[in-house]
C-alpha cells in the first residue's frame, strides 16, 4: 500500500490582500481620531488597534501616519489625541441583529454594535465594549 495521492487534491482559495493595507490603515487613523482620551499609554493605543489589525507592522504604520496627519501627538509611550471628532452614540453606531463575536471580549453577540465611519465599519462589539473601546467609559 503505497500512497498514491491520487484525489486527495484540494484547492484552497488563495487570501488576496490586495490594497487591504490601506484600508486597515484608514480604520486605524478613523479610530485614533474618535478616541475620547487626554491621552492614553501607546500599549493602550496598540491594544485598540489590534480591532482593526493583528499586524504589528500595520499598527506601526497607523501610529506613524497618525502622527504625520496630526491626528496624535506621541511622547514617551504616551499618545495625546488631537482631534475631537468623538463617536455619536445617535448616529455613528449602528446595531445589526444576527451571530457575532464581540472584537474586543469574544463574547457571543445577538445585537452587533458597529462604529460606521467613512473609512468601513469597525466591529462588532457588545454594548458595553463599544463604549469601551472608544473610551466613552
Ligand atoms: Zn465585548
Amino acid at each position: 500500500m503505497t500512497p498514491g495521492g491520487c484525489g486527495t487534491q484540494r484547492l484552497f482559495a488563495s487570501e488576496g490582500h490586495h490594497s487591504s493595507m490601506d484600508d486597515r490603515v484608514e480604520r486605524g487613523l478613523a479610530l485614533l481620531e474618535r478616541l475620547e482620551h487626554e491621552s492614553l499609554p501607546l500599549a493602550d493605543a496598540v491594544d485598540r488597534l489590534e480591532i482593526v489589525t493583528a499586524d504589528p507592522t500595520v499598527t506601526r504604520t497607523i501610529l506613524d501616519e497618525a502622527e504625520l496627519r496630526g491626528i496624535i501627538e506621541r511622547e514617551d509611550g504616551i499618545i495625546r489625541p488631537r482631534s475631537r471628532q468623538y463617536v455619536s452614540f445617535d448616529e455613528d453606531v449602528i446595531t445589526k441583529d444576527g451571530d457575532f463575536e464581540c472584537k474586543r471580549c469574544g463574547s457571543g453577540l445577538s445585537t452587533g454594535h458597529f462604529i460606521n465611519l467613512e473609512a468601513g465599519e469597525i466591529g462588532p462589539f457588545g454594548s458595553s465594549c463599544i463604549r469601551k473601546v472608544t473610551g466613552r467609559e
